[in-house]
Parts: structure tokens; sequence; C-alpha cells
């Protein structure tokens, strides 16, 4: 990518976007393309076809899409799935349409199947029946993939999809339901500091397993692979199963490869939160998947690794909440 190339990043003001933005900015990047929702609605087909042909991006980051934790997922499916296949399947056809040069289509971890073997590998895409909490999301993204390798197959694009385990960092989504773990943990301990409460409520039996990927480390990861030379980054977008006969998506995935339980997840919460109360776990929550840690060996074959410890993160991403939650 050169200094000036035409960068569009969708979803600037989310998670992964916001790191991805200033990622590139720090490298000295001047070609960004930036629309908030506001500006352009990516569910509108026409919309978004009119800004592709104007703005003739080369590269794309997809990183808009609806997102949320497992309460999110539960109460609104019905969005989940319509406004991310609306999304996709717009700025994917756009990007044909006015020949973008490789997309970079993200996603999560729960594409994977709910009993997947651990640590989950591209491979075991479409092995198994999903979590039930967050199919519509779920699927959605796995049609997305499938559209990448659709339109690579029968047009020669260059769309690759990334799977990050999950994300936190600046800018999360705080909201005291439809948050995911993290960040509801360090509002949730924030508060009980704040009024001196005796004890948090931290949902389900704290057992469940997850991995935690740092926001930044996500973008570095994504700018890494968009920055690849073609014969590695065309590597990296499988191989057409009709004639090779293998299941071979073009997905890779982006963690850190070592997850902890939900209930080590809160005591370093508290730890970076300096709260000293206790902690109880609210069983009639739902668990959700028992384990979800990604095979990072593709990547780390690609030469990528993350490198933020998640103490480490916590701080970077607590410091922001902080300070915009005084009082707590
Ligand atoms: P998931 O990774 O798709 O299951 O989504 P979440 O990030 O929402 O939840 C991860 C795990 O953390 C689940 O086992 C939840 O039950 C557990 N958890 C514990 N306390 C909370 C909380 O306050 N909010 C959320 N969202 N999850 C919590």
């Amino acid at each position: 990518m050169q200094k000036d190339a035409r960068i569009y990043v969708a979803g600037h003001r989310g998670l992964v976007g916001s790191a991805i933005v200033r990622r590139l900015q720090a490298a000295g990047h001047t070609g960004l393309i930036l629309r908030t929702h506001a500006e352009l609605d990516l569910t509108d087909e026409a919309a978004t076809r009119a800004f592709f042909e104007k703005e003739q991006p080369e590269y794309v980051f997809l990183a808009a899409a609806k997102v949320g934790g497992i309460v999110a997922n539960n109460s609104y499916p019905a969005q989940f799935i319509r406004e991310n296949l609306a999304i996709q399947t717009n700025v994917i056809h756009s990007a044909y349409l006015s020949g973008v040069q490789r997309l970079l289509f993200l996603g999560s971890s729960c594409i994977y199947p709910k009993l997947a073997p651990q640590p989950m590998r591209e491979r075991d895409l479409l092995t198994g029946p999903l979590e039930p909490t967050n199919r519509p999301y779920a699927l959605a993204k796995i049609a997305g993939v499938e559209m990448c390798w659709s339109y690579n197959r029968q047009y020669g694009t260059k769309y690759l999809a990334a799977m990050p385990t999950n994300l936190y960092g600046p800018g999360d989504n705080y909201h005291p339901t439809n948050s995911h773990v993290i960040p509801a943990l360090l509002r949730k301990f924030h508060e009980a500091k704040a009024h001196g409460a005796p004890q948090v409520t931290v949902w389900g039996t704290g057992t469940p397993r997850r991995e935690f990927l740092f926001s930044d480390d996500m973008a570095d990861a994504c700018v890494y692979l968009m920055q690849l030379p073609d014969e590695r980054y065309t590597a990296l977008l499988g191989s057409d199963e009709s004639v090779t006969g293998r299941f071979e998506p073009p997905l890779v995935n982006i963690g850190v490869g070592e997850d902890v339980t939900i209930a080590e997840l809160a005591a370093l919460v508290a730890k970076v939160v300096g709260y000293a109360g206790g902690i109880v776990y609210d069983t009639s929550k739902p668990d959700g998947t028992p384990r979800k840690l990604m095979d990072v060996g593709l990547m780390k074959a690609a030469g990528w690794q993350a490198r933020t410890p998640l103490e480490d993160g916590l701080r970077v991403a607590y410091a922001e909440f902080a300070a915009q939650n005084p009082a707590g």
C-alpha cells in the first residue's frame, strides 16, 4: 500500500475500525476515506454503490457491522442477520464493481461451530452446529466468507476474511447490558469501587474460557495482511475446492493463542480497576460457548503475532473508560 493509496475503512467509529485508522495514520497513510453511519448507510445498496463509484477506493477494510454481546444478540436476532447481510453484500459487490484491489472482511470467532475442536482452525468452519445465542450474526458472517470466496473464484478478486477472537480496547461499547464481557466488567467493577459496593455480580458460572485480543493488535494484524507481498497474500486466499478438492476458505484467524476463564478475567479486571470487594456469579445468565480459542498457526506462519498482554491491554482500556466516567 502506497502512502497515498485510497483506503476505505468501513466502520471507522467502531472498536476495530478506529484502531485501524489510528494504525494507518501513525504509518503516514494520507488517502483514508471515512464516512460516518449518518453520512453513508451501508445497508442502502444504491448509496453504497454511488459512494464506491465516486471515491474509487483501492483497499477496503470492512469493519462495519452490527455487533454486541450475548444479550444484544438474543434480543435483536432479526436486526443482527439483516443488517450484517445487507452491509457486507453491498460493500463486497460495490468493491467488485469499482475494481477494489484488496478487501479485508472482518467478523468474529463465533462463526465456528459451538463444539469445534480447540483451538479452532480455519478449516473447522461449517463442520457443526453454531452457538444458538449468536447464530444470526454468525450465519451472516459465514455468508460473507462464502461471498469473498465466490467472488475470488468467479471474478478473480482478492478478498480475504480475517476473524478475530473476542476484542477489547479503547472506544469499546460499554453499554451495561448489551456489551461484551470485558467492557461490561470494567464498568461493573468501576461503579462498584466508586459506590463502595460489597460485591460485583458476574454472569454465568465463571467457568467458560475466552481468548481476548487487544484492538490495536487486531488493527496491526489487519494492516499487516493488507500489506503482504502479492504471493504471500494470495496464498492466504485458500483454494478453489471444485479444483483442489480441499476445503480452504479465504479465511485467517487473528488471536493470541491463549485463553482464560471468565473467573480469571473477573479477578484481573478487579485488580486493574483496584476493586477489593467480592465477586458473585449469577448462574441464571447464559454461559454461551464453553470455550473459544483460536488456532493462530496461519498468522504465525505469515509472520505475525499478538504483542499486548491481557493485563496491559486492560489497563489501557480502563484508563480511557475511567477518564470518561470519573464519578463512576
Ligand atoms: P460471547 O463470547 O459471545 O459468549 O459473549 P460475551 O462477551 O457477552 O460473554 C462472554 C462470557 O462472559 C459469557 O460466558 C458470559 O456469561 C460471561 N459474562 C460474565 N459477566 C458478563 C457481563 O457482565 N456481560 C457479558 N456480556 N458477559 C458476561
